[in-house]
């Protein structure tokens, strides 16, 4: 069995500060991307308890080489650093993979959930996809879906669980820290990695005909921003346009040039 981890960090338990997040540059974020390891070591041990043998991680956060391969069971492979490619932080991800799980995501632009919240980029307020709140849980869990691919599990922030709840039909969730304001209410990181291996093996020992919900077939991708000059500069993009001095608005019947456009967000 065929199993693909993107992994974020702050949606990780005790990530609180964006310092804390710039892995390359700052000594202190190093704890965090040790935790982010253990989450995706944890939930690649509940993927072979349900009778994983392979696994592919896409590293999906800054620079993407937060993680420490050692500590990785032999049979996870790790993309690091970013190919370029629309499916970004789902890149690796094909039809070959029998699930997908998320790990370390966070609430989306504007959510009042995580003091780290956003969307692709920290100068929207909030992004929309046909009217929802779209995290980056969203676009890439929908992204695996697009190529057949059942997402089973999603581990990061209270808000963000609560906000994808019934967009795919086997997910099975882990809160792993609650935030409000520029507050955090985080779990022990060994029990939130107790849980994350937990929920990984149940999502994954379920029945998962029927577990890939059926995309739209026209996307609406909605972004407002901080400041009207990004907002006007982004609506130059093909298939853009400036719904109001903050807003852009870009529409397709095919995902994958909601994500190409999600790639050149501002
Ligand atoms: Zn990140």
């Amino acid at each position: 069995m065929k199993v693909f981890i993107s992994a974020d960090i702050e949606g990780t338990t005790l990530t609180t500060y964006w310092d804390q997040t710039r892995t390359l540059t700052e000594a202190k974020a190093k704890p965090h991307c040790q935790q982010m390891t253990r989450e995706v070591v944890a939930a690649c041990e509940g993927a072979i308890a349900a009778g994983a043998t392979e696994i592919l991680i896409k590293d999906a956060h800054g620079k993407g080489i937060n993680i420490d391969i050692n500590q990785l069971p032999e049979c996870a492979t790790l993309i690091r650093n970013w190919s370029g490619h629309p499916l970004s932080m789902a890149y690796g991800c094909d039809e070959t993979f029998d699930a997908a799980m998320f790990v370390g995501y966070h609430s989306a632009a504007g959510r009042n959930g995580n003091p780290l919240s956003h969307t692709e980029t920290t100068q929207t307020t909030s992004v929309r996809l046909n009217g929802m709140i779209c995290s980056e849980f969203l676009l890439y869990s929908w992204a695996c879906a697009m190529m057949g691919v059942p997402t089973v599990l999603l581990a990061g922030d209270k808000m963000l669980t609560e906000d994808s709840k019934g967009l795919h039909p086997k997910l099975k969730t882990v809160a792993v820290k609650d935030g409000f304001g520029a507050m955090i209410r985080c779990l022990h990181p060994k029990v939130a990695c107790d849980k994350i291996r937990q929920a990984a093996e149940e999502g994954l020992k379920q029945d998962l005909t029927d577990a890939v919900p059926q995309l739209p077939e026209h996307f609406v991708f909605e972004l407002s921003y901080k400041e009207h000059k990004v907002a006007a500069k982004m609506s130059a993009y093909p298939g853009c346009k400036l719904v109001d001095d903050l807003t852009v608005r870009f529409e397709s019947d095919d995902f994958m040039e909601v994500l190409r456009c999600g790639q050149h967000i501002m």
